[in-house]
């Protein structure tokens, strides 16, 4: 499932290739063809996320709300004006495909016909988006909008977030610190890698409850997600180890896969040699050293 630093990329992307743009809004697939409908014409006026969740703002004061799941992905092409304007120059997640070159240089033809299940598709004059697969795909009002957001927690890649409020959330629960980060009304946009890799980085047990994680060591936790979430939507890949604990063998390991823990079961961990541990959290497999985070 893409975490919040892919959805946030996408917020970037729309912005930089929509914002301003009246755009065709349809439904091939047909599923949303009632809600296309509702913002066919419009301008594009902004894009947002919070946590995993993607706004898309219309000049009727209506909201595209996208959340992908664990399937959804956006695909994007267009002429070469709006494959400049991309702000995503980085390597590409799930969530956000590589972007599609329609042309060499010459004039923009328009979308290609739809292939699969294209749940949304959005066309401006120089450039299109598919949507397939998404969780969550619906239209909603402003007031609607607001109050999705006031049942997230603060989310570590706004500018305003409030870290303060995550810790107070974080240390009212008596359940255990790995099922917590994944809770987006503790914090919005940390999923299963980030989940794994913070707790390591910051040698907290996941089984320690959040009422048992001192206040200074909650916010050095948020403090730890902002920056790794950070280097993420500037890099565009999810990146946790330093260099000096990443592989050195013969064959390097892509560093975006060099993680200390998560999907390294067994393997021995970078910092002590013990076998990394494995078990299932929140329905999602969870990673640690046993030892680093002992407790
Ligand atoms: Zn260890």
């Amino acid at each position: 499932m893409p975490e919040g630093h892919s959805i946030h990329r996408l917020a970037r992307q729309f912005t930089s290739v929509f914002a301003g743009h009246r755009l065709e809004v349809s439904s091939p697939q047909g599923r949303f063809a009632a809600g296309a409908a509702r913002l066919d014409g419009q301008v594009l006026t902004g894009a947002a996320a919070h946590g995993k969740q993607l706004f898309l703002a219309f000049g009727n004061e209506l909201y595209l709300r996208i959340h992908l799941g664990l399937y959804g992905a956006f695909d994007f092409g267009g002429d070469s004006t709006f494959l400049g304007a991309s702000s995503i120059g980085a390597p590409r997640k799930v969530g956000e495909r590589e972007i599609a070159s329609d042309d060499d240089g010459g004039t923009y033809a328009g979308p290609p016909p739809p292939r699969g299940a294209v749940r949304v598709r959005l066309v401006s004059g120089h450039g299109w988006a598919d949507l397939r697969g998404p969780t969550a795909c619906e239209v909603i009002t402003d007031a609607e909008r607001a109050a999705v957001v006031a049942r997230l927690g603060p989310d570590p890649l706004q500018d305003e977030a409030d870290g303060a409020e995550f810790v107070t959330r974080l240390r009212r629960k008596g359940s255990p610190v790995g099922l917590l980060l994944m809770n987006q009304e503790i914090l919005a946009g940390v999923g299963n890698v980030y989940r794994a890799e913070v707790l390591f980085r910051q040698r907290i047990s996941p089984f320690r409850l959040g009422r048992d994680v001192a206040e200074g060591e909650a916010a050095d936790l948020w403090k730890d997600i902002a920056s790794v979430m950070s280097d993420g939507v500037a890099e565009g890949r999810i990146i946790t180890t330093l260099p000096a604990d990443r592989d050195s063998g013969a064959v390097p390991v892509p560093v975006e896969e060099a993680h200390y823990v998560y999907k390294r079961t067994g393997l021995p961990c970078r910092r002590c040699g013990t076998p990394v541990a494995g078990t299932e959290m929140g329905a999602r497999k969870l990673y640690w050293c046993p030892v680093c985070q002992e407790r």
